[in-house]
């Protein structure tokens, strides 16, 4: 099992091999952490979400799926592009909050990353509350299997969040 981290800080700054985004379906980028990795990426990440929006993606990526690029000045190797249910839209089934974590971790094994870096998806302008976000989260890095992970390590932004995965990681 890999070990858990709970930290506070900007995900744009982590070294690590990979790096989760809290994508939109369209892949073209948007606000919050989105924008942040976008502006700290560069022009080459929106070139290679382009393109997979021409190829594997014409409508866009679905809710609770994820798909990896890579992160074009980032210090992490790739980013592993995610889209967690908006609550605004009715999307409030947990399975959907579970699955984008569990698929962000199931491509991080399939490229090869042996640390990965994830934000608290979901908990922003999609409108889900950060204590519910955390133990999703939290349960299903505890679930996970994977031959190649050694860290998981959720990066928070902002006291409130940080202190409700802090929370959830004690329980
Ligand atoms: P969503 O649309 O999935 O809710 P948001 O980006 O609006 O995504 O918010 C998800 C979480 O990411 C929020 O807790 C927000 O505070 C956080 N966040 C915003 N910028 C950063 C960043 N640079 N590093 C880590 N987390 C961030």
């Amino acid at each position: 099992m890999a070990d858990i981290e709970i930290v506070e800080g900007d995900i744009t700054r982590q070294e690590v091999d990979a790096i989760v985004n809290a994508a939109n379906s369209t892949l073209l980028g948007g606000g919050g952490v989105d924008g942040a990795i976008h502006a700290a990426a560069g022009p080459a990440l929106l070139a290679e979400c382009r393109q997979l929006r021409a190829t594997r993606y014409p409508d866009g990526l679905p809710v609770g799926e994820a798909v990896a690029t890579g992160a074009g000045e980032l210090p992490a190797r790739w980013v592993i592009h995610t889209v967690g249910p908006n609550r605004h839209a009715g999307q409030v089934d947990p399975e959907l909050l579970a699955s984008a974590f569990r698929t962000s971790l199931g491509e991080a094994e399939r490229i090869g990353a042996t640390s990965v870096a994830l934000p608290a998806v979901s908990a922003g302008v999609y409108g889900w509350d950060r204590d519910t976000v955390a133990r999703i989260a939290i349960d299903t890095a505890r679930a996970h299997r994977g031959p190649q992970l050694r860290t998981v390590r959720f990066v928070l932004f902002g006291p409130a969040v940080f202190a409700a995965f802090d929370e959830a990681a004690r329980a």
